[in-house]
């Protein structure tokens, strides 16, 4: 059996990106389908370190009234940063509002509000192809839903589904700006726990970082409440394979605190730890979250990203049904407007996530601890930070035996810097996005150069 819907948006994935695309679809008044792979019951269950940053700037689309019945922890306002080669623990302030959260009942809250603005989902239907016209421009998709086929129409197709989106494998994208320059090595395969501990933990202030035994990997202890810890890690998929499941074992074994500890859900998936995509559209489709790499690639936070992207991506959706025009020039000013808002700072901290596989993981941490919590929390979020005079001094003494490697950061710093001021010079058509590109690539080679580091893309 077929069936065929018609929408002025179709949105494949019920995530963060893809609800908060049709809420803010809906609530313009156009006809909005979500269409999702997990039933009803297991949608918005999503495998997450459950840190949210930013809690108190979300979109509109889905108000943070709406969601804050998931905050399960909202005392958290630091990073406890575990070194155990150098015996060390810092304690980094972490800017701006942040609160650990029940990830499934924010998921449940999410598809609530994007449906109560009125918005359909459709929930047991795999994906599994994207229509286009004979010029190359995207009409629709078609998936499965219990066996039958479906086939979607719309006016715009939004990619909400994740990393390495299945829609960008079926499209022919090659005739547009849409970036395709993305591989398995540019992802993260992460892996979390959910456990319940018998006795309050005493860091259910903080989120908790460790590094993995190889440089471009971390462990995460996340506090949803003092007794209920999101544990988890993962490791760039450049590197040699982790056993995550082992490793984490391993892990919470030779931690007391979990001792007589419970496993209450496990899951893990790929996130992208990378630039955001140079371009997420071409006609009559657009990539929001992690199906655009708009993840900080160095925490790994994405929901935030997500829900701007998905706001953003709507909103020039909708502009350009009304004024009947989806092709990629119309639908561009999105891209500029995630580069505006965040996606200059993920591909300035992209710079650290590259250097950090070049590193030895001894000499990072060493380094780590002898450098001022604070301009690290700023280098962390911001993507860039700078020493006064005083604090200079006191570094330089600090860090005495790292200054070869300090050097090398500070070369690696200055193109970092350079790069996101490129970033804020995104083009503001589709037929200059070339030359940008390459003096990005120009950059970019220095930078592999700089750090030693193998080309990412
Ligand atoms: C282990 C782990 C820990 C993380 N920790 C954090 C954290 O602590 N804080 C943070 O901010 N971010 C974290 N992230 C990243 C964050 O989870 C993502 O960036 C965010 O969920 C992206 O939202 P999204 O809507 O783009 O995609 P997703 O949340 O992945 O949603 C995609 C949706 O699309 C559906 N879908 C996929 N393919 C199809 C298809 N073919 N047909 C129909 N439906 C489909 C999926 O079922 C899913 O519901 C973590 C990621 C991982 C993997």
């Amino acid at each position: 059996m077929s069936t065929s819907h018609e929408y002025d948006v179709v949105v494949v994935g019920a995530g963060t990106a893809g609800c908060y695309a049709a809420a803010t679809v809906a609530s313009e008044g156009l006809d909005v389908a979500v269409v999702e792979r997990k039933s009803e019951e297991e949608a918005g269950h999503i495998a997450c370190g459950d840190a949210l940053k930013g809690a108190d700037a979300f979109p509109e689309a889905i108000p943070k009234s709406r969601i804050e019945g998931a905050f399960t922890n909202t005392g958290v306002d630091h990073g406890r940063f575990e070194i155990p080669q150098e015996d060390t623990v810092l304690d980094i302030p972490v800017p701006g509002e942040l609160a650990v959260i029940d990830r499934w009942e924010y998921g449940r809250l999410i598809i609530e509000g994007a449906s109560d603005a009125g918005a359909d989902f459709h929930y047991d239907t795999v994906v599994q192809d994207v229509t286009q016209d004979d010029d190359g421009a995207v009409t629709g998709v078609r998936g499965t839903r219990k066996g039958d086929v479906v086939e979607y129409e719309a006016d715009v197709v939004l990619d909400g589904a994740g990393s390495l989106s299945l829609l960008q494998d079926k499209a022919d994208l090659s005739e547009s700006t849409f970036d395709t320059n993305v591989s398995y090595s540019q992802f993260c395969s992460a892996y979390r726990e959910i456990v319940e501990v018998p006795e309050p933990v005493e860091w259910d202030d903080a989120l908790v970082f460790k590094p993995t035994e190889r440089a471009a990997g971390y462990l995460w202890y996340f506090p949803r409440t003092e007794t209920t810890i999101n544990a988890g890690l993962g490791f760039q998929m450049n590197e040699e394979p982790m056993k995550l499941v082992e490793d984490l074992k391993r892990d919470l074994r030779n931690r007391p605190e979990f001792r007589g500890a419970e496993v209450t859900d496990k899951l893990g998936a790929a996130l992208p730890t990378r630039r955001p995509y140079d371009s997420a559209v071409a006609d009559g489709f657009l990539a929001a979250g992690d199906a655009a790499g708009h993840v900080n690639p160095t925490t790994g936070g994405g929901i935030a990203g997500a829900a701007y992207a998905g706001t953003y991506a709507a909103e020039q959706a909708v502009q350009a049904i009304s004024e009947g025009d989806v092709s990629e020039a119309s639908l561009w000013r999105y891209n500029e407007r995630v580069m505006d808002h965040f996606g200059a700072r993920y591909a300035g901290l992209d710079v650290y996530n590259i250097l950090s596989t070049a590193v030895d993981v001894d000499d990072l941490m060493g380094l780590l601890a002898s450098l001022p919590g604070e301009k690290l929390a700023e280098a962390l979020y911001s993507g860039t930070t700078s020493f006064g005079p005083t604090l200079l001094a006191k570094t330089v003494k600090d860090s005495f035996g790292y200054w070869g490697q300090i050097l090398n950061f500070y070369r690696t710093k200055g193109l970092a810097d350079e790069l996101m001021r490129h970033y804020q010079r995104y083009p503001t058509r589709p037929e200059t996005l070339s030359v940008w590109q390459d003096e990005r690539d120009r950059l970019m080679d220095e930078i592999y150069e700089v750090t030693g580091a193998e080309a990412k893309y």
